[in-house]
């Protein structure tokens, strides 16, 4: 062993075009450097109160148990899972990816519960049908589902299966981890039982939070359970005392991390949640449109399945997925993601996720992923992909009027 001093920390900068963490405004960093003050200081329990009428404002919804989990995204499924589920409960799970997955996993681990796995194949939606066979003659908690599948790249639209979940007269839980502020989603008209998300992803807050919302339904039930949720931490009953009205000890939330959500929800909503959602639904469309024009191919084939804050490409067979990505990073500091799971080696993540969805990135991202793939003899009509985005953007004008928050995001 080595004994040489460690020097001072100095991170490389970085594109983030990952699904998460996402690159943050500057005033987010600049919130998270400011003092620390105790977290029973009047002064931060009434900051507290700001960044939940701020987190309702973005989840859109009233309900009064509205705050951010001490844990990241994961932590925001443990809680939603084992608040709602007791002994003897049935609950359906739609897995069509990883995190749809992990929802299973924890939800299997609760003790007495019945876990029913409803599965479609990675880049798919689950399909109603299914849902509705494997439901038959049971009594179901909750059907339970991601929004948005980040491990694919596909969405799933929260109306239909609100309208199956009413079928079976159960509960709707929601994993909105990777499309909150990026996507349209309205946590009280839809109807969302438990809605939950992740700060790094389109809040490009730091990462280790996780938003969660319950509704009056969800807030019964666990007002009446017989027994205590199987996990301390978790136990939201406890927790919303610290972040209801009587603010009493819980555990000691990150301060500096809250100081950071505060001030990423106050760019989201100087932005307008409209105007964001489309300002990530019309870099993606310049993403996918230069994507295609090099060649490549989208993962998720159906387009109104897309998810907009990840795009999902297919590997060409004459390139190795994760020399791709390394060459990327050494030679234009761009960090874009693999596949996991079945999908590992067979596509790349590009996220467009928050901070990080601006014309520049996308512009800048095109150029330097043709130069690396024609560094790798995949032939690429120079200048394609960066062309037809721009085409894409020309098209797009007349809706596209500058963006409030500072100059910066485009
Ligand atoms: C990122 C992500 C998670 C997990 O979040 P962590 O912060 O990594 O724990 C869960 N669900 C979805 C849909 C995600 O995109």
């Amino acid at each position: 062993m080595t004994n040489h001093p460690i020097g001072e920390l100095l991170p490389p900068t970085r594109l983030m075009l990952t699904p998460g963490p996402s690159c943050m405004d500057p005033r987010v960093y600049r919130a998270m450097a400011t003092p620390i003050v105790g977290h029973l200081d009047p002064w931060f329990t009434e900051m507290m109160g700001d960044v939940q009428v701020q987190l309702r404002k973005v989840f859109k919804t009233e309900n009064r148990i509205t705050y951010p989990i001490s844990a990241s995204g994961s932590g925001g499924i443990e809680a939603a899972v084992l608040n709602a589920l007791e002994e003897n409960d049935t609950c359906i799970i739609c897995v069509n990816g990883w995190f749809s997955e992990r929802m299973a996993v924890i939800a299997e681990r609760a003790p007495g519960v019945t876990v029913i796995r409803v599965e479609a194949p990675y880049g798919r939606t689950v399909d109603p049908d299914d849902i509705r066979r494997a439901a038959k003659g049971k009594k179901i908690k909750f059907v339970g589902l991601t929004h948005g599948e980040t491990s694919s790249g596909v969405m799933q639209d929260l109306n239909l299966y609100r309208g199956i979940a009413d079928e079976l007269d159960a509960l709707l839980v929601v994993d909105a981890v990777a499309s909150l502020a990026g996507v349209a989603l309205d946590v009280d008209r839809q109807r969302i039982d438990i809605c939950f998300s992740g700060t790094q992803k389109a809040l490009s807050a730091p990462p280790g939070m996780a938003p969660i919302t319950v509704g009056s339904r969800v807030e019964e039930i666990i007002r009446r359970r017989k027994t205590p949720v199987c996990s301390w931490y978790f136990d939201m009953a406890p927790v919303m005392n610290y972040w209801g009205k009587e603010r009493t000890y819980h555990h000691t939330p990150p301060i500096s991390l809250i100081y950071g959500l505060r001030e990423a929800l106050r760019c989201v909503l100087e932005e307008g949640l409209e105007k964001r959602i489309e300002r990530h639904r019309q870099n993606q469309l310049a993403l996918v449109a230069g994507l295609e024009a090099m060649g490549l191919e989208m993962f998720v084939t159906n387009p109104a399945d897309r998810l907009v804050t990840v795009t999902a490409v297919r590997v060409p067979k004459s390139l190795h997925e994760q020399t791709i990505r390394e060459q990327l990073l050494d030679e234009f500091d761009i960090e874009i993601a693999s596949g996991f799971g079945p999908v590992k080696g067979q596509i790349w993540r590009v996220g467009l996720m928050g901070y990080s969805s601006q014309k520049n990135n996308v512009l800048l991202f095109l150029a330097a992923f043709e130069k690396v793939l024609l560094d790798h003899d995949f032939r690429v009509p120079a200048g394609a992909g960066v062309g037809a985005a721009v085409r894409t953007y020309l098209q797009s004008v007349a809706s596209d009027q500058p963006v409030a928050v500072g100059a910066s995001i485009r």
